[in-house]
């Protein structure tokens, strides 16, 4: 009934890799239980229509199989924009980009990616509003855009000041629930809704705030701060990494490069 070649154990070899890291991926959020019921419909259908060469019921799994891909795309939205955010943001192929990418023309050193006039009153607000207890979450923009975020809050696409920053957070303010967007040298947004991570070594005290911190700078290579409303703490969120308990100096250095 089975005639295998090398072939077929490279081949058996690759799906093994596959699963092996697709199972990674998965772990790391909660869909690992969709996964599980992948992997038990796929074994189901091959036992049927490979194995058993059941005609009837072959046929029937063939058919849902075949949009299959599609139902795998919409299940693993999240992990598939993920996985292919890692590839592009991994330090050999951002290596390898550089080839590609135009010099740095920008005055200020390549470590730097913001200047002081746009840094300053960032940092100012974020210092004065950690001192009053003013919750805030500012995401400032690197390479990629973030335009659907932008569209779900009220675009301003003013100067950035720290009075301005401080306005839009201070509580009563209509616009100070959500995410303030800083991109192009400019406040572009403000009440601007963010993915929440659902990871779960996110600390108990970190409330949603955080995770929609936590959220956009794994979903993107954007840099979030969050003023917190109950500590007035300020943290700093990267890539898959935070930065907790910020003091003016490291901010400050924070906002500079845009990133870790
Ligand atoms: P804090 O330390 O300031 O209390 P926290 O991490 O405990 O922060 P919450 O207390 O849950 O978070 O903060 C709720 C606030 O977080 C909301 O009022 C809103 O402004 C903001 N927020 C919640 N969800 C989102 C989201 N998806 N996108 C942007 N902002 C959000
Ligand atoms: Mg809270």
């Amino acid at each position: 009934m089975f005639d295998f070649g090398i072939k077929d154990l490279i081949d058996i070899f690759l799906v093994a890799i596959v699963l092996f890291f697709g199972y990674k991926l998965m772990k790391k959020s909660r869909s690992v239980n969709i996964f599980y019921g992948v992997l038990v419909f796929i074994s189901i259908w091959i036992l049927v229509s490979k194995v058993l060469e059941m005609k009837l019921l072959g046929s029937i799994l063939n058919q849902l199989v075949s949009v299959g891909a599609i139902a795998i795309i919409i299940l693993f939205q999240e992990e598939i924009r993920h996985l292919f955010f890692s590839i592009g943001t991994h330090e050999r192929v951002s290596r390898l980009l550089q080839f590609f990418k135009p010099k740095n023309t920008n005055a200020f050193s390549e470590d730097c990616r913001y200047d002081r006039d746009t840094i300053m009153p960032i940092l100012m607000a974020c210092l004065n509003m950690s001192k009053q207890k003013t919750g805030a979450l500012i995401v400032l923009q690197n390479d990629l855009p973030l335009g659907d975020f932008i569209r779900t809050g009220e675009r301003i696409e003013a100067k950035i000041s720290q009075r301005l920053i401080e306005n839009i957070f201070f509580k009563n303010s209509p616009l100070h629930d959500g995410a303030m967007i800083i991109s192009g040298g400019q406040i572009t947004a403000a009440s601007c809704i963010l993915p929440i991570s659902h990871d779960l070594d996110i600390p108990k005290e970190f409330g949603l705030r955080h995770r929609a911190a936590r959220g956009i700078s794994k979903e993107t290579d954007a840099l979030a701060i969050v003023v917190s409303e109950e500590t007035g703490g300020i943290t700093a969120s990267y890539n898959n990494e935070y930065l907790p308990h910020m003091d003016a100096e490291r901010l400050e250095r924070v906002l500079m490069k845009g990133r870790f």
